[in-house]
Formats: C-alpha cells, structure tokens, sequence
C-alpha cells in the first residue's frame, strides 16, 4: 500500500509554476495575477482565501483579496464581478462560497467571464470539459487527476465508482474519469445518497474516489482488495484536545481501509493541497490564453 502524499505533489508542481513565473519575468511577460473575492466572515472561507493568496505569493503570482460585509446585496457583488471582468490587470479571480442567503450564487457564477473563471464553476467552462475542449477544469477534480498522474496509476480500461454527485467535486470527476483522454478512459459509476446497494457498487471499484461529507463512512467492507482510495472529504469533528477545538476527518475510514489499498490519499495531506495549486495552474492558463478566444 502506497499513501499519496498530495502535499508533495502541491509543491512539485508549485514548483514548477513557479519557474514558469519567474521565465515569464525575465521574458517581460505578464505576472499572473489572482482575485479573490470574499462574502462576510466565515471561518472555513476566510482560511480557504488565505491558503489561496499565500500560495500565489509562494509561486510569485500577483493577487488581490477584496473584501465584503454579508450585508453586501446582489446588485453591488454584480457590479465587482463586472469590475473584475473588465480590469485587464486581472487574469482570473474567484468568488469564495457559501454566500449570503439573498445573493444567488448561480446568478453570481453565471456573471464571471468565462475566460476568468478560474474555478471552473461557469457553464461554458463545465461544458467545454464534457466536450473535451482545453478549458478550466474545477479544481478539485482536476487536483485528482494530477494526483493520478503523478503516481502514473493506471486508468484505462478500470472501472471506477465515484461516490457524491457535487457540481463541484463528484459530477464532474464522475466525467473527467470517462473521458477519452490520457490518464482517463474508465467506466464510471456515479453514485449518490438514492443508490440502492452502494456496497454492491463500490466493491467494483479499482478506483474509488469518495465526496460525500461524511465522515469516516467508506469501511473496509466497501472497499476491493487492491483499490485505489481518494478520499475527497473534509470535515471538521469537535475534538476539545486539539489546540484548534477540532479534527480533520476524510470520508474514508483510513486506518481499516489502507491495508486494502494499492493506493490511499490522507486527510489532511491528500487532495486538499491539490485543490490550491490546481487554481494557479487554471490562473496560469488564463493568462497564457489571454486575448485568444478558447
Ligand atoms: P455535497 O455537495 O454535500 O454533496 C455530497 C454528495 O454526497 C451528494 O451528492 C449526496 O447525494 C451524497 N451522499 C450523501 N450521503 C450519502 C450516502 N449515505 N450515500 C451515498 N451518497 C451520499 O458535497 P461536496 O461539496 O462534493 O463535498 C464533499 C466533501 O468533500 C465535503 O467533506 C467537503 O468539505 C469536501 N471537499 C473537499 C475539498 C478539498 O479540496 N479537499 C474540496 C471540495 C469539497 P445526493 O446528491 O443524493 O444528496
């Protein structure tokens, strides 16, 4: 059994992003340059965009965090995405959810320009990825992938079941994993809190790549002889001996489950470090396509 070390992976990568960078410096060329906009003050986002703007410092990025009461309305978050739309010093820029009650984040989502969406949350962007067209990919799938290729597991011809139909995380793996594309190419399985025998459908499974929020619920009875285990899921469990009042629990029950495993990502450690550096790639792309029409 083999734990993929996604914090490993994140910082290869950054790495390399990070040479690019610093070509593209001495070339003349644009700096890439990252907006995050940020609704209110909930704890799990305000840490999320501070991940963010660190690790586009780290690999030389410019980025700008703007910030906004809960009290904000629709109309006026509407006008800042405009803004962030027109500006040309801004290659890509985020909306960080949840927001407020009365904006509607579809509404929001639909008003960024597709060729800033950096998070890959537009329609044109999820539309062009069931296409196969080059496009953003959401960063959490996309971060899967990586992962995936980096530890050159095979994915051609598997049959993989992927557990939580999320727009963000379970639909579009469930596609980008059945695409004809290299590092893709299985049968898919997506399944959802309707499925009915569920551990009839991940006992298939080669590849099982798990997003549902709840934690520790994949046993070892769930799970092949020989699978390879992504465990999506982060939930923060009240723990009072820890110094920050809580753990971090994957949806996966990592202890019984590994020793199954060809392959196992942790949590912490495993996809979340992949969902930050596939936002540089995407904000990479973006400026590297701009003014092309893709
Ligand atoms: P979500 O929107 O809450 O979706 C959860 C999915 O799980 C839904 O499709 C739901 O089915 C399914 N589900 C719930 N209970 C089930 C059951 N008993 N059996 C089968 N399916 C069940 O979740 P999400 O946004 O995809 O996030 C999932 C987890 O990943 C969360 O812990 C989140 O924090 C984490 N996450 C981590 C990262 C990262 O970077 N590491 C990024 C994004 C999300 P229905 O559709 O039928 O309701």
């Amino acid at each position: 059994m083999q734990i993929i070390d996604g914090k490993k992976v994140a910082e290869s990568i950054q790495d390399q992003i990070a040479q690019v960078v610093s070509w593209r410096k001495s070339a003349g060329k644009k700096i890439p340059h990252l907006a995050a906009v940020l609704v209110g003050n909930d704890g799990g986002s305000e840490t999320y965009v501070k991940n963010k703007v660190a690790a586009c410092q780290r690999v030389g990025f410019r980025s700008t965090l703007l910030r906004f009461p809960d009290t904000i309305t629709e109309g006026e978050l509407l006008n800042v995405v405009e803004d962030l739309n027109q500006n040309p010093e801004i290659d890509g820029f985020i909306v960080q959810l949840p927001l407020p009650k009365t904006i509607s984040e579809e509404r929001i989502n639909l008003a960024i320009d597709p060729r800033k969406d950096v998070d890959g949350f537009h329609p044109v962007s999820l539309g062009k990825m069931m296409l196969n067209q080059p496009t953003f990919l959401p960063a959490t799938p996309y971060g899967i992938m990586q992962l995936l290729d980096f530890y050159q597991i095979k994915t051609e011809g598997k049959k993989c079941v992927v557990m939580g139909r999320s727009n963000i995380v379970g639909t579009p793996m469930s596609i980008l994993m059945a695409r004809n594309a290299h590092n893709a190419n299985c049968t898919v399985t997506l399944t959802h809190s309707r499925t009915q025998n569920l551990k009839a459908e991940t006992l298939q499974a080669d590849i099982l790549i798990v997003a549902l929020g709840k934690p520790e619920f994949v046993k070892a009875d769930m799970v092949k002889e020989g699978a390879v285990v992504i465990d999506v899921g982060t939930t923060r469990v009240p723990d009072a001996s820890k110094p920050k009042g809580f753990v971090l629990k994957g949806d996966v029950d990592f202890e019984a489950v590994a020793p199954k495993c060809s392959f196992i990502t942790p949590v912490p450690g495993g996809v979340g470090p992949m969902t930050i550096t596939s936002l540089l790639k995407n904000t990479l792309l973006a400026v590297e396509m701009n003014g092309e029409a893709f």
